[in-house]
């Protein structure tokens, strides 16, 4: 299949080039495209045989249920059997934004978007081109990340062409996704409501909101052995990985970088190439050459900004094993931390 690559300026939007795009998805065709979070990608919600084709691209298993974006609040209307009070306080509050909402679901909503469950995650993007594009189409785009499945999410279209080109009908090259992790989920069925994924919107956020939320168990376990059933099928797959293997230093910074020391004298002693994932604040305390820093503590949206492609740009290097420094689990720290034990496969050592 031959990929069509259409650049478009976030700033400036060409609408005829957005209109485009949407044709295609009217047509039951696949388009990646930016969000505020990361790249999506894009078909018809529906079209049953055009989300299958999501599923195909991406590798993706199909008991894994696809968030539904939607331009705005009164389109949840069609496709949710009932909107929650706290959802619809939740919408006002961080719509459009990161924040996706699981609610039960109507038939209108095909089996294969949401794995056979009753529920549907829905959210609003923010991103000017991502919006401009579901308006268009005037449909609902069921959109996952737009990687192959397993990977780290595209945080950038070069991302999207190297995994999807000759896979997908367009890909919109539109710049970063501004926040670099996915949205935050969180099932809207259940009173308090559950946080099922860490993402953009903060439990810090959701709390200030609602007063308070569960946290779903298996977001707490350490163990990918403890995940048994998870509410969001998603938690129980290899995600994020690079090709090297990561793992990630728990501590005190200064002693992170102490051990991360050693074991990079140990492990290149066997001939093994290492890559370590820093801070601005510990960059200088390893080799210059190993080292690369996602960002200041004091900023860690900018660490969220730059977790992806920095996994994505070991891949481009001979580098076997990864170490990585953790950072602090408040705020959108929580949503670093799950997306780095994901790509660590829980490989984690605690000093
Ligand atoms: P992705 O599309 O790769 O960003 O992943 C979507 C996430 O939303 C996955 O973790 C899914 O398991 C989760 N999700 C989608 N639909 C539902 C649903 N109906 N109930 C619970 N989680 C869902
Ligand atoms: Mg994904």
């Amino acid at each position: 299949m031959k990929t069509e690559i259409i650049e478009i300026n976030s700033g400036n939007i060409d609408i005829s080039k957005i209109r485009y795009a949407s044709q295609v998805l009217k047509d039951g065709g696949l388009v990646a495209f930016p969000t505020e979070t990361v790249y999506g990608l894009g078909a018809n919600a529906l079209n049953k045989e055009a989300v299958e084709r999501i599923f195909i691209a991406k590798g993706r298993p199909s008991d894994n249920p696809l968030i539904v974006h939607v331009a705005d609040k009164r389109s949840v209307e069609k496709l949710v059997s009932h909107i929650p009070n706290k959802a619809s306080i939740l919408m006002d509050k961080f719509w459009p934004g990161p924040l996706t909402l699981v609610m039960d679901k109507l038939p209108i909503i095909p089996e294969v978007i949401t794995a056979g469950l009753d529920t549907v995650a829905i959210r609003v993007p923010s991103h000017p081109i991502a919006l401009a594009l579901i308006r268009e189409a005037e449909l609902p785009v069921a959109a996952p990340s737009a990687n192959v499945s397993g990977k780290p999410s595209p945080t950038d279209s070069r991302h999207v062409i190297n995994d999807l080109n000759g896979k997908v009908d367009v890909i919109i090259d539109g710049g970063f996704s501004d926040i670099g992790v996915e949205s935050t989920v969180v099932d809207m069925v259940l009173d308090p409501p559950m946080l099922l994924r860490p993402g953009g919107i903060t439990v810090e956020q959701l709390e200030d909101v609602l007063g308070q939320i569960q946290i779903d168990p298996t977001l707490v376990k350490k163990n990918l052995d403890d995940i048994i059933i998870p509410r969001s099928p998603g938690m129980k797959y290899k995600h994020y990985a690079p090709k090297a293997d990561v793992i990630i230093v728990e501590g005190d910074p200064e002693k992170i970088a102490v051990r991360i020391n050693e074991m990079v004298k140990e492990y290149e002693g066997k001939d093994i190439k290492v890559g370590i994932l820093a801070t601005d604040e510990t960059v200088h305390l390893y080799p210059e050459s190993l080292a690369v820093s996602l960002g200041s503590r004091l900023s860690p949206g900018t660490i969220a900004a730059n977790l992806f492609k920095a996994l994505r740009d070991f891949d481009k290097t001979d580098v076997q094993m990864i170490f990585a420094e953790s950072v602090d689990s408040s705020g959108i720290g929580l949503a670093i931390m799950n997306r780095m034990k994901k790509a660590a496969g829980y490989n984690i050592i605690k000093i």
